[in-house]
């Protein structure tokens, strides 16, 4: 099987409330994402699609939702003032109904990329998300075949 992987990124803030450590603190991330796609067979072309259909697409969703601005927790007790401002600001909030951690959020993102990639044919494989240089999470598509 052939694959494509279309890099997009982003700047976004988010906190993790119940976190141990650090990361309860509001903070920020250069996200990279990587979504790998898949076609029945390759265009006349010979691509599996092209990869500006998934910057167009996904990146354009991308930069309306989270591109600077923050990725919160619906019913974060500390979101208020921070809702408040980036609403005022025009970058309202995007709210998760589970944590915003990198497993969360690269899930988030797969749902996203099939529903907006689905009418082009294309299907997605693989989307790996880095949170910061050394950490990553990885989405995989649940199949029988795949076990
Ligand atoms: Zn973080």
């Amino acid at each position: 099987m052939v694959t494509c992987t279309r890099r997009i990124e982003w700047d976004a803030m988010h906190r993790i409330p119940l976190h141990e450590s650090k990361c309860r603190a509001f903070h920020g991330h250069r996200y990279a994402a990587e979504i790998t796609c898949s076609a029945e067979a390759l265009d006349t072309l010979g691509r599996v699609v092209d990869f500006g259909v998934i910057k167009d697409r996904v990146g354009g969703w991308v930069d309306q939702h989270w591109d600077h601005t923050a990725i919160l927790l619906e019913g974060d007790p500390e979101a208020g003032p921070v809702a408040e401002a980036n609403e005022r600001l025009g970058r309202p909030v995007y709210w998760m109904d589970v944590h915003p951690t990198a497993e969360n959020i690269v899930a988030e993102l797969a749902a996203v990329a099939q529903r907006l990639l689905e009418d082009a044919g294309i299907r997605v494989e693989r989307v790996r998300l880095w949170e910061t240089p050394n950490g990553s999470a990885e989405w995989l598509p649940r199949s029988l075949n795949r076990l």
